[in-house]
């Protein structure tokens, strides 16, 4: 088994450091080579995902990566930008399917905005389709319209499409991903202004019927949107589109308090995947310790339980990460007054030891 490292930028290289640390501790045997990605990359070889990077990316079972971007680089052409080696290695890689569970754990409850009784318990994942959708249709651009509100003024446009099999398969992940679960999909859409999503819709239902032990149901965005924020725990495993899955998984990201708590993964067919924390590089906070290096340190439990087969091992890690909770010990995004402040090494360290 081969792991991919890619710190990145910023607080990645923090992070990644003390995952790989809990990855070394458990004596696995797999062989872990690191490279540059994101403006390391660019500094070192001019392109933010070098073909060396993208080549060991490829070769590699799975790939445990930090985080990526700077504000220096705001300026840079977009195909230059930091940012770019994510879609990049999306597209190389075909990961199409994008794993953001959102767990509240017991310890956290009081760092969430929401009411602890209606997060306390949470465990629901999104799956988004993470290769389609408006954000990759074609054609787009800019242009003067011919007809609309206002014919020859400037205006600008995008694609919304998906075919059959981009939304079967993200379906099949997601009614799969269900059976491990409590049986039970959401479907987000937009069925009723949007022909794309009711073609959606469609394919989703025709899949489910694949899987009678799971009960599905459907629900436009705007309603998951706020019942996201009314009653959470009524969602178990929710699959939707590109762009309303973006949206929804970062707000529900934050109905668990912190993002330094949020892993992630990208799955493609052959479940190869990149495992990355669900936060960006917080040039902020870079280089002064106090990042939350958990998120990372739970991506790689989800690398070892999807990609890598090692689902004891992984629950290892997920176990650890509570009993260092438990023991009082939080990272400044997560302290609260009663609790044991602690920096990203310190962190890294008490989930070592809690290992065993
Ligand atoms: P961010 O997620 O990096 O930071 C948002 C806020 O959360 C900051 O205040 C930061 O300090 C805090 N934060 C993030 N991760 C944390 C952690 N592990 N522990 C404690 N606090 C944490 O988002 P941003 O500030 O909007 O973006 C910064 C850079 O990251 C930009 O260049 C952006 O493009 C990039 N970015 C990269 C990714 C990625 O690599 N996947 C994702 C999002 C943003």
């Amino acid at each position: 088994m081969k792991i991919a490292v890619l710190p990145g930028d910023g607080i990645g290289t923090e992070i990644v450091a003390e995952a790989i640390k809990v990855l070394e501790v458990l004596d696995l045997p797999f062989e872990m080579e690191t490279a540059l990605v994101g403006g390391a990359a660019y500094e070192a070889h001019g392109h933010p995902l070098p073909e060396s990077t993208l080549k060991l990316a490829k070769e590699a079972d799975a790939i445990l990566f930090g985080a990526v971007g700077d504000w220096k680089y705001d300026k840079l052409e977009r195909a230059l930008r930091p940012e770019q080696a994510i879609l990049g290695l999306r597209k190389h890689l075909g990961l199409f399917a994008n794993f953001r569970p959102a767990i509240c754990y017991e310890q956290l409850v009081g760092a969430s905005s929401l009411k602890p009784e209606l997060i306390a318990g949470l465990d629901i994942l999104i799956i988004r389709e993470l290769t389609g959708d408006i954000y990759f249709g074609q054609p787009r651009g800019r242009r003067t319209a011919v007809d609309g509100h206002f014919p020859g003024a400037e205006e600008a446009f995008d694609t919304m499409r998906y075919s059959r099999p981009e939304i079967e398969r993200i379906a099949h992940v997601a009614f799969q991903a269900a059976r491990k679960r409590s049986k039970r999909v959401t479907s987000v859409d937009k069925a009723n202004v949007l022909e794309t999503f009711q073609f959606w819709k469609d394919v989703v239902t025709e899949v489910g019927k694949e899987y009678p032990d799971v009960a599905l149901d459907h629900m436009y965005v705007d309603n998951a949107a706020m019942q996201l924020v009314r009653a959470p725990k009524k969602f178990d495993v929710v699959v939707t589109g590109n762009m309303f899955g973006d949206i929804l998984s970062d707000e529900a990201a934050m109905l668990t308090g912190s993002i330094g708590m949020l892993p992630s993964a990208s799955l493609n067919s052959k479940n190869q995947g990149l495992y990355e924390p669900s936060h960006g590089s917080a040039p902020d906070i870079a280089g002064k310790g106090l990042a939350n290096p958990l998120a990372t340190i739970l991506s790689a439990a989800m690398m070892l339980r999807f990609s890598l087969n090692q689902p004891e091992a992984a629950a290892r890690i997920e176990k650890a990460v509570k009993a260092v909770l438990s023991q009082g010990l939080r990272t400044p995004d997560i302290y609260s007054e009663g609790t044991a402040k602690v920096g990203t090494m310190q962190m890294g360290d008490a989930v070592v030891r809690a290992i065993g």
